[in-house]
């Protein structure tokens, strides 16, 4: 029996993110300017977000992009992860396939989100900004920029989804206890907020409302430019550590896994982790299944539209071409928070077009029975986000049981469920529920996904 954790050096921590794009023949679509319908350009990019990431944005072919000495070394503090091989849940499951996963939960933030906050925060740094503006739904993304933004000395506003802002009273600590400005959204202080408080008063708010007022006043405000946590590309470039570590430690032990799962909101953790695999799937080297695993309650992938829409509720940002719900689509309130998004990140839903990988959904107690069975045997208490990739890997685990075959799956373990706990303790008190929206809702929700361009 090999260890169960696979370690890395602190030289074995990337050099460079890799761009899965250069390996696209096809690429992702780029972002339009809704005024034009055209290519939104770095010009107009630049007034929005930090001018290196631009630059990172746009750049299709770029396919190794050197990390900054000062970001490497902020990675030290808890780079690299580690790969574990969960030989407990197989063993539990009865199943001849070998499990690993690859754990991004050792930081405060407790999730993966820090490797591209980090990034996003050292590029605004450099070019001498003063602060950023952000949204943040379950609050990983918050937490993850405050701390990032604390260690690289800037200003961090960040807008909470209201529902959150008050299920989650402790997030919002962790996040002052950084430095951040936190504020309820929809708030008061945007134009978008107080339209959207005027036409529905009691609203829990939506991070597509969030990234409305955060891009509102970063473009209003000197010195101040807009970070996201997931979606675009530069965010699944900087998650791209993820995948090249995960490659490295299975490498050193000579495994090639099979499967490879992940679960999506935007896409950026699944991104990250299947980037080097999916780059060789691409140049034709080796084969892989890759799998995303969505909320039943928030189906992007598996049953919405490939479409220009905007990405946020406030129609103040580009149009993406990605598999959408609907920007004013609103999930149900399910915990798994990080994985509330109408849209998918551009290069996820690309891949997914070409057939070069798989998407499954699963209801939120379903998944929960999953995060349980894994907290009971490998010791960590994952996210619900993450619990859906567990889902997903055990329901693979169990399809090897019943065909005798003994592959190999690696799965993404984005963070943990620390602060989730009043999931838990729904899901332990019986009283979960879950929501699948009809084909009706869903008919509806896409009314408002905007003319299509003609064929660029
Ligand atoms: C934010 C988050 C996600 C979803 O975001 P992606 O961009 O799809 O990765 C998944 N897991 C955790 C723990 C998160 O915090």
């Amino acid at each position: 029996m090999e260890n169960y954790r696979i370690y890395l050096t602190e030289e074995e921590i990337p050099t460079h993110y890799y761009n899965l794009r250069a390996d696209m023949k096809k690429k992702p679509a780029p972002l339009l300017n809704p005024g034009t319908m055209q290519p939104m350009t770095a010009e107009e990019l630049k007034g929005v977000f930090c001018e290196e990431l631009v630059a990172q944005e746009l750049d299709n072919d770029t396919r190794y992009i050197e990390i900054p000495e000062e970001i490497r070394d902020y990675y030290r503090t808890y780079r690299p992860s580690p790969v574990v091989r969960a030989y407990n849940l197989e063993k539990k499951l009865g199943t001849p396939a070998a499990i690993y996963f690859k754990f991004e939960g050792n930081n405060t933030s407790g999730s993966h989100k820090l490797n591209s906050a980090a990034a996003q925060a050292y590029y605004a740094k450099k070019q001498g900004l003063k602060g950023i503006t952000t949204e943040t739904g379950a609050g990983q993304w918050g937490t993850a920029m405050s701390m990032a933004c604390a260690h690289f000395g800037l200003e961090c506003k960040v807008f909470m989804v209201k529902g959150s802002y008050e299920q989650k009273p402790f997030r919002r600590e962790v996040m002052r206890t950084y430095g951040a400005d936190v504020v309820a959204s929809p708030s008061d202080t945007t134009q978008v907020g107080r339209s959207l408080l005027e036409q529905f008063p009691g609203t829990t708010g939506s991070l597509g409302c969030a990234i409305s007022e955060a891009v509102e006043v970063a473009v209003g405000t000197e010195g101040y430019r807009y970070v996201l946590g997931s979606v675009l590309n530069q965010v699944l470039l900087h998650q791209s550590v993820i995948g090249q570590e995960a490659h490295t430690a299975l490498s050193k032990i000579g495994v090639k896994p099979d499967i490879i799962i992940g679960c999506t909101g935007g896409g950026s953790n699944l991104g990250g982790l299947i980037a080097p695999f999916m780059g060789e799937k691409l140049r034709g080297e080796k084969d892989y299944r890759f799998i995303a695993a969505e909320p039943a309650s928030c189906p992007s992938l598996t049953r919405g539209k490939y479409l220009y829409d905007f990405c946020d509720t406030g129609n103040v940002c580009p149009l993406a071409k990605m598999y959408t719900l609907g920007n004013k689509f609103i999930p149900s309130p399910i915990h798994a928070g990080g994985l509330r998004f109408h849209g998918m990140s551009t290069i996820i839903s690309e891949l997914y077009d070409q057939g070069m990988m798989e998407a499954v959904a699963y209801e939120q107690s379903e998944v929960f029975e999953a995060a349980e069975i894994f907290a009971r045997a490998e010791g960590i208490l994952p996210a619900p986000e993450s619990s859906h990739a567990i889902k997903a890997a055990i329901d693979t685990a169990l399809e090897c049981k019943e065909s005798g075959e003994a592959k190999t799956i690696l799965f993404g373990l984005s963070g943990t469920g620390y602060f989730d706990l009043a999931a838990y303790q729904q899901f332990n008190d019986g009283t979960m529920t879950d929501y699948i929206p009809t084909d009706e809702d869903l008919a509806e929700a896409i009314k408002c996904v905007p003319p299509q361009p003609a064929e660029l």
